[in-house]
């Protein structure tokens, strides 16, 4: 059985569910369908989540908030009035809107995980009820009927371990089930969100639940590119890449499928495939566990991310102090800050975090770090991105970081930290951020031209 979830374009409006209505009953075994909010109908659009969310400051605002919400029900009524269903499913939304406003109107964490949620559990219910005004049994199934319990932390849901064997039980169902992705319930029975763009989230939790033999993720795009199509002009799609290799690309900017998602089928060996709705022949990428490796494939994907911040620090006979990184590290927990990456020599060591992991808060820490180590040199560069090269091939492959530090070099960008992981899975590069394109160009067209 596979679990299918249709991502916000794909749902956008009434051309494109038609298109997901073919692609879920051209196979039977496209069994569970989970779908998100409907997304930009084009590129000056706006998301239903976004719409959701300027419902919700509005009421936080004590603002009058009509105008906003016909916006959101008029998202729906087009699709409804396109499709030629009857609109009796509108008034249930108007319903569903107004008593979340209601209930929660001074609750504001709740009230925007319940209005959140209205997106994709409309989409649902609409989907659900196309397919079955069409002759197929389909049933609308709510995540708490799914059993997708959650941990209590608005929009940053954690599924919780036991929910698994309740969502098992869908698999006794006959009919096409359409369940609405990116919320779950908590055992207190509030509505509590994913991380925005976790309905990839659900479907990765569903397809681990019912032990699926294949989850499909259908978005816009015939797969994972090699490289951001913004800067390379037409890369090549990624035909397989590993859950290692493409949490390592996720990490970097890669932002096709949510990296929170890979957990729950990672450890059952879940596969995954990036479909495209609108040419869904085409055979898309394969996320799994293995990877044949050959001499064109070392390096499956290059990104490059901005806005990273570097925290360098010198001590003379740093190596030689005990606890000296343990107090900086405490500094850190302090101010709440997470890094991603610590270089360090026998005299310096440099903390590399995501730059809105910092803001505002820099004066204070470097102050801290000054007064509690007494260090030699201290300084901080915001001008950083993070340039990765991501391949499983690398490790038994000889002169990879030779061939792509030449590509580097040979375009005068100046590395200003290298770092491999012991897992041989990437190469990281520090950057100065005004390189980032001119590095992806450059080494792409050494990795994937057979000039490495
Ligand atoms: N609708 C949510 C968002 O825009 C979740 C999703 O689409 O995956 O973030």
């Amino acid at each position: 059985m596979k679990v299918t979830k249709f991502g916000g374009s794909s749902v956008a409006n009434a051309t494109q569910i038609k298109k997901v209505f073919k692609i879920i009953n051209s196979d039977p075994e496209r069994q569970i369908v989970i779908v998100s909010a409907p997304g930009k109908r084009h590129a000056e659009d706006t998301k239903t989540t976004d719409l959701l969310i300027r419902l919700y400051e509005k009421v936080c605002a004590n603002l009058d908030y009509t105008a906003k919400k016909n916006e959101i029900l008029q998202r729906y009524g087009d699709i409804i009035a396109e499709l030629g269903m009857s609109d009796a499913l509108l008034s249930t939304m108007d319903d569903t809107l107004e008593y979340y406003i209601e209930t929660y109107r001074d609750k504001h964490n709740r009230l925007l995980d319940a209005l959140l949620s209205c997106g994709e559990d409309f989409s649902a219910q609409l989907i659900a009820s196309y397919n079955q005004s069409q002759g197929i049994p389909t049933l609308y199934v709510s995540p708490k009927e799914a059993g997708i319990m959650v941990t209590d932390l608005p929009q940053n849901a954690q599924i919780i371990d036991e929910a698994y064997e309740k969502i098992y039980q869908l698999n006794d169902y006959e009919e096409k089930l359409i369940i609405p992705g990116f919320f779950g319930y908590s055992r207190s029975n509030h509505i509590v969100t994913f991380p925005r763009g976790g309905s990839d989230i659900t479907g990765a939790i569903i397809a681990r639940g019912v032990r699926a033999e294949l989850y499909e993720n259908f978005t816009d795009v015939s797969g994972i590119f090699r490289a951001n199509p913004t800067v390379i002009k037409h890369p090549e799609i990624i035909k397989e890449v590993t859950y290692r290799e493409m949490r390592e690309l996720s990490y970097a900017g890669f932002g096709v499928f949510h990296d929170e998602a890979l957990q729950p089928l990672y450890k059952d060996r879940i596969p995954v495939v990036i479909k495209n709705t609108n040419a869904p022949e085409d055979p898309g990428t394969l996320i799994q566990h293995d990877r044949e490796i050959n001499k064109e494939n070392v390096i499956c994907g290059i990104s490059c991310d901005k806005g990273f911040t570097v925290i360098s620090v010198k001590k003379y006979l740093m190596n030689k102090q005990v606890g000296f990184i343990k107090k900086i590290l405490a500094i850190f927990e302090d101010y709440d800050i997470s890094f991603d990456h610590m270089p360090s020599g026998i005299d310096n060591v440099s903390f590399i975090m995501r730059t809105s992991a910092i803001k505002g808060k820099e004066k204070f820490v470097l102050n801290a770090i000054q007064k509690k180590c007494d260090v030699d040199e201290l300084y901080i560069d915001d001008n950083l991105a993070i340039l990765m090269i991501v391949g499983e091939g690398m490790y038994s492959t000889i002169g990879t970081a030779n061939c792509i530090t030449h590509a580097l070099a040979k375009d005068q960008i100046n590395l200003k930290m290298i770092n491999q992981g012991s897992s041989e899975i990437s190469m990281m590069f520090g950057i100065d951020l005004e390189d980032a394109d001119k590095a992806v160009i450059a080494t792409y067209q050494y990795c994937f031209s057979s000039k490495c």
